[in-house]
């Protein structure tokens, strides 16, 4: 069936010795290189900044993990130029040649596989069974979008008695990128390395708790090869850079990960046509989602159990993808209740870094507040059944789980992006449905079931991008799981998948009279 040559990155396997050894080297390295200074790229060159946000370990937020030069918006300008000007250069490039710098990227990522991992460890407080899978996500990005653009840039013809016609893509333009903390490395290269493939000259803008792993993805796009001007990393605050970056006339392409409220104003605000402007902004908008797991009668309970709690729990529910709400059918409610409060409370919550650790803080001091100001609210509405104490002094907060939500009630229909579950009784499959499509998004959706039938209900009517049966629903596999949403999870299409680098391109058709 599988066409290309393609394959995955395996992800490390921590039960050998030598990889255990390899990750512990790498803490001790990154850990001589904290408290570093990471400067914006311009033009290929560091350029200097009046201000400095110190990036912090969460797990113990006195450990500064670097100090990241904030860009001003006068050199958000010069990027613009830059990037201007290197466009007609990049735009020629073979996009075979584009291609190959992408490839040697992700086998420069490969070799530096377990600093980058302890990089992330550290600084976004992500457990290293988890930070693994982003660096063999980030690598399959690389080669999968190479292999993309070599095949679409093959177009086609179609030749008739006088006529031929030549169908052929070309690249927009100028890219931003606006990516987010929660898989600091893999998504900014997934988005970055798309538009640049695809021939567009692109300025990275990294979400701050996650702007020094951001840095050293510039350092591998600059070591691979990319150009000065075409790549540019350009970390400073959203409200000021990069703001200024989405309203510019120049910009042709915004790809952002993120918040629904924030993606929704970047939409806005890139419809408007600005003096000076030639043409309609592109954005692509991976967005939020308040994701549901069903679990019918027939389900195997001890497969149920792991695969929520993992979707819930894994890396603190910081993730687009997570299970945040768990709907069970009542003749098996009481009993995957009580399995899943015992099963939660098994999870090893501690310093990210330790071996053992199975959870870890969440990122930020306001981010910690935001959810805490959820679960106060889902007191009010709802019954809590578990709280987990959490370790200090890092931004902690042990998993939360309510039973009896009424579907909607605040906690079962706004994005928290925590640790925080709430489980909802529904009276048969029917109603099940109906509750878990009863949200403003549609992004992961999962059932555990044995019934052939509910399972061909779901794959009809379950309103999800991503709907996974009897497994979690995190961990999109580039390829294999091509990963995004709809309704208010966002615009645009898979990533990974074979619709995404169109988003990239402009097509064209040249037809001669012959
Ligand atoms: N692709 C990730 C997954 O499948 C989620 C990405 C996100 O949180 O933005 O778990």
């Amino acid at each position: 069936e599988k066409e290309s040559s393609f394959h995955n990155s395996p992800d490390t396997d921590y039960a050998q010795a030598e990889a255990r050894q390899a990750i512990q080297a790498a803490f001790q390295t990154v850990r001589q290189n904290l408290g570093k200074t990471y400067l914006p790229i311009i033009n290929g060159e560091p350029v200097n900044t009046l201000h400095f946000d110190h990036s912090v370990n969460p797990c113990n937020p006195s450990e500064i993990i670097g100090q990241v030069g904030q860009a001003t918006v006068e050199q958000a300008e010069q990027a613009i130029q830059a990037a201007q000007a290197a466009f007609p250069g990049w735009k020629n490039t073979p996009a075979t040649e584009r291609a190959t710098i992408l490839r040697r990227a992700a086998d420069l990522m490969e070799q530096k596989r377990p600093e980058l991992v302890a990089w992330m460890v550290l600084e976004v407080g992500k457990v290293v069974e988890e930070a693994d899978p982003e660096v063999s996500e980030a690598i399959d990005f690389c080669r999968y979008y190479a292999d993309e653009m070599e095949r679409l840039d093959r177009g086609y013809t179609r030749n008739f008695p006088g006529e031929t016609n030549h169908y052929f893509y070309q690249p927009r333009g100028l890219a931003v990128v606006i990516s987010p903390w929660n898989f600091p490395f893999a998504i900014p290269t997934g988005m970055t390395v798309a538009a640049l493939v695809a021939g567009n000259c692109t300025i990275l803008k990294p979400a701050a708790p996650s702007a020094v792993i951001a840095a050293k993805l510039a350092e591998i796009l600059q070591e691979a090869g990319m150009p000065p001007g075409v790549f540019q990393y350009l970390p400073g605050p959203g409200s000021q850079v990069g703001s200024y970056l989405i309203n510019h006339p120049a910009v042709h392409l915004i790809a952002f990960t993120g918040s629904q409220s924030v993606g929704c104003r970047i939409i806005e605000e890139a419809a408007k046509l600005r003096p000076g402007q030639k043409h309609i902004k592109r954005v692509i908008a991976e967005m939020g989602g308040k994701n549901a797991i069903i679990i019918d009668e027939s389900a195997d309970l001890d497969q149920a159990v792991a695969g929520v709690v993992h979707s819930a729990f894994g890396y603190s529910g910081q993730k687009c993808s997570a299970c945040s709400r768990v709907i069970v059918l009542e003749p098996v409610y009481a009993t995957f209740v009580e399995r899943l409060i015992e099963a939660t409370k098994s999870i090893n919550v501690g310093v990210a870094e330790e071996p053992g650790s199975g959870m870890g803080p969440v990122v930020s001091e306001s981010a910690q507040k935001t959810i805490q100001a959820y679960i106060a609210k889902g007191q009010e509405e709802c019954s809590l059944a578990l709280e987990m104490p959490s370790p200090r002094p890092g931004y902690f907060i042990g998993p939360v789980i309510f039973t009896d939500v009424a579907p909607t009630a605040t906690i079962a229909q706004e994005e928290i992006f925590g640790p925080v579950l709430a489980v909802i009784k529904a009276e048969n499959f029917q109603h099940a449905l109906e509750i878990a499509n009863g949200t403003n998004y549609a992004l992961t959706g999962g059932l555990y079931s044995r019934t052939p039938s509910h399972i061909a209900q779901a794959q009809a009517k379950f309103e999800v991008g991503n709907l996974y049966i009897n497994r979690g629903i995190t961990g999109a596999i580039v390829d294999r799981q091509p990963f995004g949403g709809f309704k208010l999870s966002g615009i645009g299409s898979k990533a990974g998948g074979q619709d995404y680098l169109l988003q990239f391109l402009e097509p064209r058709v040249v037809t001669e009279n012959v």
